[in-house]
């Protein structure tokens, strides 16, 4: 048998993704994959969906992706970063308390973010960027980018960002995100395994310095996403080394998002043996089997 096609990081309508939790897995079973992942923001409330979804053959890893932030005790040096989270118990109560805080801290900054782009004269309002947000979803800038989209202020999503989303603009507003070494405790109390998502992706802004990875490593990190789309190659051929002397697991993923980015599933894949070890670092819930 060809060896299976694992891909450990991507998103539906539960957070910033366009396709349905159950479209997602099936999707992911049309692409030809075989571990698919579902990793929204800041919420589990995908799971059900995907896991009544999963056709024979295909396994699915249930995760999320956690709002972080590298306190360096200096608030200068914070960094925005995103930690994955996979097969921890959905319903560990420190976990429930902060995902919810976190989607509030979204809904308050997407409402700011608009509310700045309004007074300015964009043609958005409050009512029609969270008209783009499913009930019970996890808000983001994309949905304002969507509506940035409708409205005809730019031509796609990655425009949006680049000329008014992303995290230098005048019009950003931040979140307050959890402290990633009280993130990482935190899943790991609840039996999950932690990786590093795209630590070196630039183009979003500030990246970490290699530091963070060591003393994360120390706190507990189980591995780092090095194979990303928006992980140039000397930096993967960094991380491999640091996730070698750290004793982490290298994980590669799509960061999937549906028609809200155009990579397709599996675009970066994780090896089995490397999903072996990551699977055999975690206790909270089991890796379903359709
Ligand atoms: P937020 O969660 O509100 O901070 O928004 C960040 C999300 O926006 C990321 O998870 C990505 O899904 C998305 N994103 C970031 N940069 C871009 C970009 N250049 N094009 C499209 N989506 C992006
Ligand atoms: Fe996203
Ligand atoms: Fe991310
Ligand atoms: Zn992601």
């Amino acid at each position: 048998m060809a060896s299976p096609r694992i891909d450990l990081h991507a998103h539906s309508t539960a957070s910033d993704g366009t396709d349905t939790p159950a479209g997602l897995v099936t999707a992911a079973a049309a692409a030809g994959v075989d571990v698919l992942a579902i990793t929204d923001h800041d919420t589990t409330a995908g799971w059900s969906a995907a896991a009544e979804a999963l056709p024979p053959g295909m396994s699915l890893v249930r995760g999320a992706e956690f709002s972080c932030v590298s306190a360096s005790g200096r608030a200068e040096r914070d960094v925005s970063i995103h930690l994955l989270g996979y097969l921890f118990d959905p319903e560990h109560e420190a976990i429930v308390a902060e995902q919810s805080r976190l989607r509030g801290e979204r809904v308050r900054r997407l409402r700011k973010i608009t509310e700045k782009m309004a007074a300015d004269g964009f043609p958005v309002d409050v009512e029609t960027v969270f008209a783009m947000v499913p009930d019970g979803a996890s808000a983001g800038r994309p949905h304002l980018a969507r509506a940035l989209v409708a409205a005809g202020v730019v031509a796609s999503v990655d425009e949006a960002f680049s000329a008014l989303l992303h995290n230098g603009s005048p019009y950003y507003v931040p979140k307050a995100d959890t402290p990633a070494v009280t993130a990482i405790e935190m899943v790991r109390a609840a039996g999950g395994v932690v990786v590093f998502a795209h630590p070196l992706a630039r183009r979003r802004g500030r990246v970490v310095e290699p530091a963070v990875i060591v003393e994360l490593a120390a706190a507990g990190l189980g591995g780092v996403e090095v194979d990303h789309p928006d992980h140039a190659a000397d930096d993967r051929a960094l991380l491999r080394g640091l996730a070698a002397d750290l004793n982490l697991v290298v994980t590669g993923s799509s960061d999937y998002h549906g028609t809200n980015k155009t990579t397709p599933l599996a675009a970066e894949t994780t090896a089995p043996e490397a999903f072996d070890e990551l699977v055999s670092r975690a206790v909270g819930v089991d890796v379903l089997a359709g």
